[in-house]
Formats: C-alpha cells, structure tokens, sequence
C-alpha cells in the first residue's frame, strides 16, 4: 500500500521501488552529548516514590521501556516538576472549539479570510465562517455540519448540505482568486495549496511546505481537526512546538504506526527544531529509531523509582 496517510494514501505503488526507496534512507548523525542534564526527584505521583535519570542537553533524547513502566508518567508528570521551560506533547486531540479546522490550528484561517477580503475590498468578516461573522453559513452557523441527538441518545454528525461542509455563507462563491472561491480552497489538500499560494502568500506557503514535509499534505484546509488521527495530532502539535519557547520538548510516541520514510521525516524536523538550541525527549517503541538519537535510556522500575540507564 501506499506510503502517505490519509486520502493520499492506500493506492497501491511499486513495492519495490517502494521498498528500495525505504532502504536508501540516509539517516542524519546525530549531535555527540557533551553536558548531561540529571534529573533527581523525590516527589510522589501515582505508585511512583521518584525519578532518577540523565537526558543530554541540546541532544535528541530516546526513552524507552516496558510497557506500563510510567514512560508517560514521566514525560507529562515528573519532567514539568524538574524543568522551568517545558512543553508535552502526545497524540491527544488537539484542544480547540468545534469549528476548528486544519486551517483554523494552523493559524491559515485568517490569513485565508484576510487574502480574499483585500482581492474584493470587503470587511474581513465577510470571509470569516467563525460563528457570529458574516461570512458564516447560516445554517450551521459555520461548524459545516449539523449534530442531531442529545444528552439521551450517542450524538450523530451529518455534513451541512447548504455549505458542503465548508462552514461558509454559499454566497462567498462568486468571489475568487486565481478562479478558486474560499470552498475550493477550504477543499484543497496542503499539497495542493502550496501550488495555489506559491505566487499569492509567502507565509501561508511555508506552513504548507512544512506540513508537507512533515507528511500531513494530503490534510485538507478545511478538514475537521475531530477527523484526524492520533499520529496527524501529534505531528500538527510538533509542527507548532517549532514555535514554543519551550527549552525541553517531550514528545509521547510520535513514531507510533509510521513507515520508514515517515519516521524519517519526523524525526528530522524534530532535529531541526533542537537545532534551535532545545533538548528533544522522544518516547517510542519503533525499531531502528534509536539512529536518530544522541542517548538512548532504559526505563526501569525499581522499588517504584524510575530510574534510567544509559544505552548510547
Ligand atoms: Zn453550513
């Protein structure tokens, strides 16, 4: 089957072009650890009395371990306790309202709205599908889909036939840019958009090349965030974390269920973002990952203390 995700992904290729091309991966090498960072706590959480381990500074970091050992625990509990500048990532659904889209987690919505308001020298609203602005569908006031059931009964979600799904007043087709309304680019994939956007809006370009890169391109803009997996959520949540202030990133499994190129992927983008100056703290079970890392440390539990023992 294919190698991208999504509806890019499940047609058949060339399985063996497709496996030469997972062979030929050429791994970055990672940094040489030069300051090790010992975290030392004596703080209770759950079973847990403790933790005790060394991450390399400025390094990607591999924690591995038995499975229930409190590798989680670890990364969302212990190390905010430890360091003052600390982001977690896992591959929780993004938090947002129910309008929120590939676009709007993006910070693309607006830009969008904005692009086609200046083209047709109208209020920014009238682009907008958030509820309460004009440019908003009126019958499912922006969300692209009606929810029928209740507290009783298990909620079902039907698309808004009036907008297409898109959350935006219909009337907003005839306005265009480069012959594509707001619904052909809230339809477009990332991929697509790079093309579109190329010569329109440097910006909104670049988070599409970096979302491309980080094998989420065949995400539509206006796809609901409700719709993407677990693995699409963690790596919107990385391609954000470039952003953080944060000096120490942990990211939970963001390897889980990728294919060789994928990982690949990921795990130079996580590269590029410690090149920043941040330390990466990476969970994950895949094998072969540990090459992308500079440390490589077993989790272990003894007499309920994680204690971490250095592989690499
Ligand atoms: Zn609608």
């Amino acid at each position: 089957m294919g190698e991208k995700g999504g509806n890019a992904g499940g047609y058949l290729v060339d399985v063996n072009a497709f496996l030469k091309k997972q062979r030929d991966i050429k791994k970055y090498v990672p940094v040489v650890a030069k300051k090790q960072i010992r975290i030392l706590l004596n703080s209770s959480i759950y079973k847990y009395k403790g933790v005790d381990l060394a991450v390399a500074e400025n390094c990607m970091n591999l924690i591995t371990g038995y499975s229930g050992v409190g590798k989680s625990t670890l990364l969302r509990e212990y190390f905010p306790q430890y360091f003052n500048s600390y982001l977690y990532i896992n591959q929780k659904p993004l938090l947002g309202n129910k309008n929120s889209c590939v676009a709007t987690v993006l910070d693309l919505s607006n830009k969008i709205s904005e692009l086609y308001a200046k083209k047709h020298k109208k209020d920014k609203k009238f682009f907008s599908n958030l509820t309460g602005n004009d440019g908003m569908c009126p019958v499912c006031l922006g969300a692209g889909y009606i929810e029928y059931g209740g507290d009783y009964h298990q909620s079902m979600r039907v698309e808004c036939r009036e907008c297409e799904g898109t959350g935006f007043n219909k009337n907003l087709k005839k306005y265009k840019i480069k012959g594509k309304s707001i619904f052909d680019v809230w339809k477009m994939t990332l991929d697509e958009a790079i093309d579109f956007f190329e010569d329109i809006d440097k910006s909104i370009t670049k988070v599409c090349i970096t979302a491309s890169e980080i094998m989420l391109g065949h995400l539509q803009i206006g796809q609901a965030t409700a719709t993407l997996s677990g693995g699409e959520n963690i790596r919107i949540k990385i391609m954000k974390a470039s952003k953080s202030t944060a000096k120490v990133i942990g990211v939970d499994e963001p390897f889980k269920g990728l294919s060789n190129i994928e990982i690949d992927a990921v795990a130079n983008y996580l590269n590029r973002i410690r090149e920043k100056g941040k330390t990466l703290i990476v969970i994950d079970h895949s094998t072969g990952v540990e090459d992308y890392f500079s440390q490589w440390i077993q989790i272990e539990n003894i007499d309920n203390r994680l204690i971490g023992k250095q592989f690499k």
